[in-house]
């Protein structure tokens, strides 16, 4: 079972400042940034996915500049990943189309011809045909009744793509991996567009539409699927975004899934945004300190100016709390004066922007037990990997992207780390 991480272009500067909070000085962005594969002895994940709507064209506006974009095209995949030298050249590269960013359209925006191109331009060493996303599940229906009408159309058209895209790929003579994509609205309805994929010729098919899904409703249908189709078949979770229970899926024979949900848990996250692996194997978290910055928010910014806020307080907070962290991992300073610190920041931003006393202390009451718990147990000493052992305490203050997606490439490595083990 192969942990895929789906990229845009989630990148670190390797040099940047945490006292002085800035990057170093005249850092390119991208050039002197660094994927999470380049931090680590060993890449956090199997392989990487890169969809196309995140690299972006005419059609949609992806995350790439222009310029990144022409220069994805140009140098293929693999470079631009800079998954290009020798000891990354068994990882595969997956494209999909993004179906997400144009599900609210009629119909996709890319042709399965042009796909194939794309992909074989690209040098991915895998390629989902066109899929168009249903949104409407039931998981009491059977065989193929049921289904709105723009829900049988977008299943036809997504059979139809995936026909189209294996005969261009065939007639190409392409060397990437084709991935038949399934969608339908039932367990049964999805199982059937798996069944016609494989008598297509697809022996491996990308299971999509799943991230609205609960994890019952995945399992009914992964296990339709699997009663459809040949136990040869290959099953790819597209944008598995339950990963964190991915155990009670390899009982399915999963050959692979693409996930994002270790990286972005790290700042979209409230409370579990910290992983490690239990003594027994399993995940549990922490919950990253909330330092956030004083000048540099915008909420806080128009708080500033409407005169809802006194900064020169804020900013005195701001630094006591970095302080006094980073005095509590010099073991200077007690759990209870770095707790004070930091709630006391928190507590004064949120009453002043809110301007409610009453927030006070039902925040201070929610933070002190997850705070301590994470002072207590001060999990990145502990951790082996590279963002630990370099960053320290900052890994776990959550505060701007330099330390948030440190704290999202760990959990990277915490959580393939959980996957092999299932493996
Ligand atoms: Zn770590």
């Amino acid at each position: 079972m192969k942990f895929i991480f789906s990229d845009s272009l989630d990148m670190v500067d390797p040099g940047f400042d945490f006292i002085e909070d800035r990057n170093a000085p005249n850092r390119r962005p991208y050039w002197d940034d660094a994927y999470p594969h380049e931090l680590f002895e060993n890449p956090p994940y199997d392989g990487m996915l890169v969809s196309k709507a995140t690299v972006g064209d005419q059609h949609i506006k992806g995350k790439f500049t222009e310029s990144q974009a022409m220069r994805f095209h140009r140098v293929g995949a693999r470079e631009f990943l800079r998954l290009d030298q020798q000891k990354y050249t068994s990882m595969p590269i997956f494209g999909d189309c993004g179906a997400f960013s144009y599900a609210e359209e009629p119909t996709p925006p890319y042709t399965p011809e042009e796909m194939v191109e794309f992909y074989d331009d690209c040098s991915f060493t895998h390629g989902c045909s066109v899929d168009h996303i249903i949104f409407d599940f039931d998981e009491n229906l059977s065989g193929i009744e049921g289904g709105s009408e723009d829900a049988r159309m977008r299943f036809a058209l997504t059979l139809d793509n995936a026909s189209r895209f294996l005969k261009e790929h065939q007639a190409h003579g392409s060397s990437f991996v084709p991935l038949g994509a399934v969608q339908g609205w039932s367990p049964t309805s999805i199982a059937e567009a798996a069944r016609q994929l494989c008598a297509m010729g697809y022996d491996y098919l990308a299971v999509g539409g799943l991230v609205p899904l609960k994890a019952p409703q995945i399992h009914l249908v992964v296990q339709a699927i699997r009663n459809a189709v040949p136990a040869s078949t290959r099953l790819h979770l597209l944008g598995f975004a339950k990963a964190d229970v991915i155990e009670q899926f390899v009982r399915y024979d999963i050959t692979s899934f693409d996930t994002t949900s270790p990286l972005i848990r790290a700042f979209k996250d409230d409370k579990k945004n910290y992983y490690v692996l239990s003594d027994s194997g399993e995940l549990t978290y922490f919950t990253a300190l909330r330092v956030p910055q004083a000048t540099e928010n915008t909420r806080l910014k128009k708080a500033a100016k409407e005169g809802k806020i006194n900064q020169e307080e804020l900013q005195r907070l701001e630094k006591k709390s970095l302080k006094t962290l980073r005095a509590f991992d010099r073991n200077e300073a007690s759990i209870d004066e770095t707790l004070e610190a930091i709630i006391s920041y928190n507590v004064f931003l949120e009453s002043s922007l809110h301007d409610n006393v009453a927030i006070r202390d039902k925040l201070s009451a929610k933070l002190n037990p997850l705070y301590r718990e994470t002072l207590q147990a001060r999990p990145w000493k502990s951790c082996v990997c590279p963002i630990c052992k370099t960053a320290g305490i900052e890994v776990i203050i959550f505060r701007g992207s330099n330390r948030n997606r440190r704290r999202g490439m760990h959990n990277l490595f915490v959580y393939h780390n959980r996957v092999k083990q299932l493996r």
